[in-house]
């Protein structure tokens, strides 16, 4: 029984530190909360076709990228948003009142991540929409910052910082997708 307690306890100090360790090598402000579980190397996503079909799920690289690379690709608001968990300020952005046919990428690794059809306006100032283009293209975790308990959505090849997602969107999902501008670039639907 004793001997079991011993076990228990070294094993619990071994998993302890080795979390100590992680949190000592990754500031808490850039690390993502899944620091202790490498991700996979491939990703499951959809993909747009040159005549903007959908197609996949498809298993593809994951986006790793080192800071100084992210700096150098971004500007210093993208970078602030996108790979710094920012939050651009309301009516601010470029894309919250824009309405052209198309669909939105990531900025930082061009994952096309929602489409122009599923926009609305919420009046919120930030662009918002109620599904993504593929639901395998953006993955949620929960954030605990600032005090609140919120959904946050990141590119799912990337790990990019999109915003939140909250309950109180419109039919037929019931969602609201809240991005940033910064962490997106638009892509025109071409006419045929
Ligand atoms: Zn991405």
């Amino acid at each position: 029984m004793r001997n079991r307690i011993f076990i228990a306890l070294g094993t619990a100090l071994i998993g302890l530190t080795a979390v100590l360790a992680q949190s000592l090598t990754n500031p808490p402000t850039m690390a993502p909360s899944k620091t202790t579980v490498p991700s996979p190397a491939n990703v499951k996503v959809q993909l747009l076709t040159t005549n903007g079909q959908l197609s996949g799920p498809v298993e593809v690289p994951r986006v790793v990228k080192t800071d100084a690379e992210w700096r150098q690709q971004l500007t210093s608001e993208q970078y602030g948003i996108a790979r710094g968990k920012g939050t651009e300020r309301a009516f601010c952005g470029v894309f919250y009142d824009h309405k052209k046919p198309g669909h939105y990428e990531c900025v930082c690794c061009q994952l096309p991540l929602f489409s122009a059809d599923s926009k609305f306006d919420s009046g919120t100032g930030w662009p918002s929409f109620f599904k993504p283009i593929a639901p395998e293209n953006v993955v949620t975790h929960t954030d605990i910052s600032h005090g609140m308990v919120r959904s946050e959505i990141l590119c799912a090849r990337c790990d990019g910082h999109l915003g939140h997602v909250f309950n109180d969107g419109p039919r037929p999902t019931g969602l609201r997708y809240c991005l940033n501008s910064a962490s997106l670039v638009f892509v025109e639907r071409r006419q045929p």
